[in-house]
């Protein structure tokens, strides 16, 4: 038995409005400062108001955000005792709010513990709404967190289904102010989930949808809303992408590009969608042995026509380069800035963190240690891979 799970939708302009409707006698808002800066805390709460509800904020998320942070969001939410959590913001805040929700509800729990298997359950105490202010990473939708465990310096991926909001609202006036690096950053993101999405070992019909879709408007519009962050369609539609792609990722899995670009973001603190999209093009010539079939599909939503899946394969590479290149993000983990001799280094530990991984297992071809030391030594140098 399997499952597709989604919170409810509210999309395109002015989906804001639907806040209007929500009754609840008390309120915690889920942010961080930057959203706070930009005056988007005050817009939720204006709305929220309206209705007569008292509001409270917790803005201390910070980038890769920790335990810590999760608890003491839980002990606002405790003495607080609101009836309606929102999480607002990129991924860090929406998590926080996922994980914060998920202990309040359920006293005890340890994050530790939480797996998809676990049965706990969350809406007794109260709702959760989703509002994303990055066309990215899928947050909003997913059931899994990602919180880190400052004193053991490792992620923990707590996931389950019970995180999964109750509405997410996408709204494309909240993404209109991205700069182009984050637009490029967290709209390769959204494509590696796709593209991963699609190939994974759990993929399915559902997700494949989802998908196949996600991945002609991706290539369509990231490019635009790159040159231009006021084109409010193409924004309108990269973020319609991105949840997609977060859908298609969040009921299947993804793969090896997502293994190694959480080794490497966490060892080199570089961001989320740059760590996975600098290896991409390296783990899709790596998995183009078992899944080149699957690859052709995703070319062909592109309109790539070749006469075999292998020469489409090659094809989608090229697409996947010239696209990053546009944006002006790296093709190589050496173009991130990253020494020969620091990569060295680390390059054990690289390799350990992404064996271990849990998107490892789900890849259509799964690397032993040799090859994904050869792999990451590849994409150092952004060589093509012919093993
Ligand atoms: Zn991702």
């Amino acid at each position: 038995m399997w499952w597709f799970v989604s919170p409810r939708i509210a999309f395109g302009e002015d989906a804001l409005d639907y806040l209007e409707e929500v009754k609840a006698r008390k309120a915690v808002i889920v942010t961080d400062q930057g959203i706070r800066k930009v005056g988007f805390v005050e817009r939720i709460t204006s709305y929220l108001e309206k209705n007569a509800t008292e509001v409270e904020t917790f803005e201390a998320v910070e980038p890769d955000p920790s335990k810590e942070t999760v608890f003491k969001c839980v002990e606002l939410l405790k003495r607080f005792e609101p009836e309606l959590i929102i999480g607002l913001g990129g991924g860090s805040p929406i998590d926080v709010a996922k994980a914060a929700w998920l202990l309040y509800e359920n006293p005890g729990l340890s994050l530790e513990e939480v797996t998809p298997f676990a049965e706990v359950t969350t809406g007794k105490k109260a709702r959760l709404i989703t509002i994303p202010t990055t066309s990215g990473g899928g947050a909003e939708l997913s059931w899994a967190m990602v919180v880190t465990d400052k004193t053991e310096q490792r992620k923990l991926e707590p996931a389950t289904r019970a995180v999964i909001a109750d509405i997410c609202i996408l709204d494309p006036s909240l993404v209109s102010k991205m700069p182009p690096q984050l637009t490029a950053d967290t709209g390769l993101d959204a494509l590696a989930n796709c593209i991963e999405s699609y190939v994974c070992e759990w993929r399915n019909d559902f997700t494949d949808a989802f998908a196949i879709k996600a991945m002609s408007l991706i290539f369509e519009y990231l490019p635009k809303v790159y040159k231009n962050g006021d084109d409010v369609v193409a924004r309108e539609r990269m973020q319609n992408a991105a949840a997609m792609a977060g859908l298609a990722f969040g009921n299947s899995q993804v793969t090896i590009a997502h293994s190694m670009g959480h080794a490497l973001g966490s060892i080199f603190h570089v961001s989320h969608g740059r760590s996975v999209e600098v290896v991409l093009p390296y783990v899709i010539q790596y998995t183009k042995t078992v899944a080149a079939d699957r690859y052709a599909e995703l070319a062909a939503a592109i309109g790539i026509k070749a006469k075999s899946s292998e020469e489409a394969t090659d094809r989608l590479v090229v697409a996947v380069k010239e696209l990053i290149k546009q944006l002006n993000e790296p093709l190589s983990i050496k173009e991130i800035g990253i020494s020969e001799e620091d990569f060295e280094e680390k390059l054990g530990l690289l390799v350990e963190r992404a064996e271990l991984d849990t998107c490892t297992i789900t890849s259509p071809r799964v690397p032993f240690e040799d090859e994904f030391r050869k792999l990451f030594l590849h994409a150092y140098e952004g060589r093509d891979v012919d093993f």
